[in-house]
């Protein structure tokens, strides 16, 4: 099956960036039905890449090679290797998980993987990476050497791809729902079927790190806590109190599960279940003040058409935070959110010290971790951004 684009719009492929829009597309030669391989064609018929078609999306075609060489299982086989065998040095005696594939990142669009200790949590996002479903869970256990996989294909963007959601085990046994991995030396229960993502966020592993560095006898307020990542590696470094705020009941239950687990003191730790906005507005009238404040919210704008939002979003909790740290306080502040770029998202947080009256410095840029790598030729692979700023 063959595509053939528009004049001129061949440019990105050229440029190998791996989306076909609907909109770039003159002629598509039969009716390749979801997720089947089509070759893409310049206006003069000259072969750019071999792709996967996506009927029902925007993103019409997402290109697996630039070469003329077969898609198959082999194919696959040596592209998984790839992605696997570059993360071995992400495995040691302290750390038995990571995520395995990044979708496009890794030249596979629409395929993450992540390994928690000895199961493996696929996610199938587009028509194209659904087809060959089996195909990659036979290779990801062939590859690690694991016995299970399960799937967690229920993210929103499926629908997009017209696509419904499926969860459940591809292959193995999973004798609980929760498993314990293993993260820089600290234990956590992850709720593989009902977590969010693929249960945990391992794009944080080197953040958390940071925070543990930098808690020693702080007064510490992590909102948007989820599971406790950062809660617990403040209370590792020594802090001197831990406040840990999420919206869900759940996620401060096995919080507070993970921190009895790496045998933390809890006595100086507390939980509210409970909306950051409010409650950031109520320690502000109530003069509460932190030594340290995490701000590691959901993501506030999926793409650039949310970014007026987002921002205001952003510029509320950041500004609040600056107002509740005391002197030489410190922030450390993200957005995962691809529709906000690490440019706008400083802008944000300058405006937030400004209209704060808080004179600020960052001390850290951070971003996603190794294991989130980001294709020169895909830029909108990188979504996490965070700054530690010292208030002074
Ligand atoms: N910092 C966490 C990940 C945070 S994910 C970690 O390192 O693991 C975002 C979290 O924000 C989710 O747990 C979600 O329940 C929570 N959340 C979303 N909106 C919220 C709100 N308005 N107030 C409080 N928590 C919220």
């Amino acid at each position: 099956m063959q595509i053939t684009l528009k004049k001129g719009r061949e440019k990105s492929l050229l440029r190998r960036h791996p989306w076909i829009f609907s909109g770039a597309i003159l002629q598509v030669d039969g009716e390749p039905a979801a997720g089947s391989t089509v070759d893409l064609l310049s206006s003069d018929k000259q072969f750019l890449a071999r792709a996967s078609y996506s009927p029902h999306s925007q993103i019409r075609a997402r290109v697996w090679t630039f070469k003329d060489e077969p898609v198959d299982r082999e194919f696959f086989r040596k592209r998984i290797h790839q992605a696997t065998n570059t993360r071995s040095y992400l495995f040691d005696s302290k750390n038995n998980s990571a995520r395995m594939i990044y979708a496009e990142s890794d030249n596979l669009p629409g395929l993450i993987a992540d390994r928690y200790a000895d199961v493996i949590v696929m996610q199938c996002l587009t028509a194209g990476a659904e087809y060959w479903k089996e195909t990659f869970a036979d290779l990801l256990l062939e590859e690690t050497g694991l016995a299970t996989i399960y799937e967690r294909s229920d993210a929103d963007v499926r629908e997009l791809e017209g696509l419904e959601s499926k969860i459940g085990l591809l292959h193995g046994t999973l004798p609980d729902s929760r498993i314990t991995i293993t993260e820089n030396n600290i234990q956590y229960k992850v709720n593989l079927t009902q977590g969010h993502k693929t249960g945990f966020y391992l794009d944080q592993r080197k953040n958390r790190l940071n925070v543990r560095d930098l808690a020693k006898d702080k007064d510490v307020l992590d909102c948007f806590c989820y599971t406790g990542g950062f809660t617990i590696n403040a209370l590792a470094g020594k802090a001197n109190s831990v406040l840990s705020v999420d919206s869900s009941a759940d996620a401060l239950e096995l919080c507070k599960e993970n921190i009895a687990l790496n045998d933390l003191p809890v006595d100086k730790h507390s939980s509210i279940e409970g909306d950051v906005f409010q409650l950031l507005r109520k320690f502000r009238d109530e003069a509460r003040s932190f030594d340290m404040i995490i701000l590691d919210p959901p993501k506030f704008a999926p793409t650039a058409s949310h970014a007026e939002k987002a921002t205001r979003a952003y510029k509320d909790i950041n500004l609040l935070a600056f107002k509740l740290l005391r002197p030489g306080g410190i922030l450390v502040t993200f957005s995962c959110s691809g529709g906000v770029d690490s440019t706008l998202f400083q802008k944000i947080v300058a405006g937030s010290a400004l209209d704060a009256g808080v004179d600020a410095q960052i001390v850290e840029h951070l971003s996603q971790g190794p294991d989130h790598p980001i294709s020169l030729h895909f830029p909108e692979g990188a979504y996490l951004k965070g700054l530690v700023c010292l208030k002074r």
